[in-house]
């Protein structure tokens, strides 16, 4: 359930449009000089993140990530390219019928000016158990972690998740805080890792609220986190240590204040949306 920075894939970004903009709105941030259009980049400026309230610094314009994530999703399916369920199999379709339900509900409580076309889930059939968010709205969910949880809540769950990520703009946050050297996210540190933590805590937060909203019952959330279990390999050691534990995610989210905001929202859509 990470996402993934922007660095991800700065040693291929350095040439492609995005990044040459990204490297712009820098330089303007620390000149101090106007941006190139005033009504769409505010760099350095304080933006309020849905649900938690809280207050972050992000450094581009939605306009720059979706750029970003457009190249960042073109080297996914470069690479992943055999592994790509297609839009038409039953498993891309139902995924993708959740992950709209939870776009819509979105939209409709947080009233925002949502440009779909930015959102692209794409699933791809490998063994690992794991969703993964990109910067501007591309999202990926592997075939191990459909069938690890398999019921469409579940994946409501993680793809909740992964939207939170985006919708609250944490890889420009990431890159507020960590300056130009962006690929400090490979080798968390001790500085790092709370921060990784703060913001996987914050993504299950309004996660839960956006599940609600699309008629997904909430208070299964913790179980699910329960249910995630141990791969013994490599990812699950690296997820470990940028990620809060499954208990404590599971506590986080079970707490009364916190489920009692979900269930009210829940209750509210819950005549409107189709339960799975
Ligand atoms: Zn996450």
């Amino acid at each position: 359930m990470g996402f993934l920075f922007f660095s991800d894939c700065q040693h291929n970004l350095k040439s492609s449009q995005p990044y040459q903009r990204f490297k712009r709105t820098l330089a303007r941030v620390r000149s101090n000089k106007e941006p190139e259009n005033k009504g769409e980049v505010y760099a350095g400026n304080l933006e309020t993140i849905p649900y938690t309230k809280r207050k972050h610094f992000v450094l581009f314009t939605k306009s720059t990530e979706i750029q970003a994530g457009e190249f960042r999703i073109q080297e996914v399916r470069r690479k992943f390219k055999d592994d790509i369920l297609p839009p038409e199999h039953p498993e891309s379709i139902r995924v993708h019928s959740i992950g709209t339900k939870i776009l819509k509900a979105m939209q409709r409580e947080l009233k925002l000016e949502e440009d779909y076309n930015r959102w692209e889930i794409l699933i791809l059939d490998q063994p690992a158990v794991k969703a993964s968010s990109c910067i501007g709205g591309k999202i990926t969910i592997t075939t191990g972690m459909l069938d690890r949880h398999p019921t469409d809540t579940e994946i409501a769950t993680f793809l909740a998740h992964e939207i939170a990520h985006v919708v609250a703009r944490h890889a420009a946050e990431g890159i507020k805080l960590f300056g130009k050297k962006l690929p400090i996210y490979n080798k968390p540190s001790l500085i790092l890792l709370p921060v990784l933590r703060r913001l996987e805590i914050e993504a299950d937060y309004i996660s839960l609220h956006l599940m609600a909203a699309a008629g997904y019952d909430p208070r299964i959330v913790p179980q699910v986190y329960a249910k995630r279990t141990k791969t013994g390999s490599g990812l699950c050691h690296y997820l470990s240590r940028t990620h809060p534990s499954r208990k404590k995610r599971a506590r986080l989210l079970s707490r009364a204040r916190v489920m009692k905001e979900a269930m009210a929202i829940y209750q509210k859509n819950n005549g409107t949306q189709r339960q799975s």
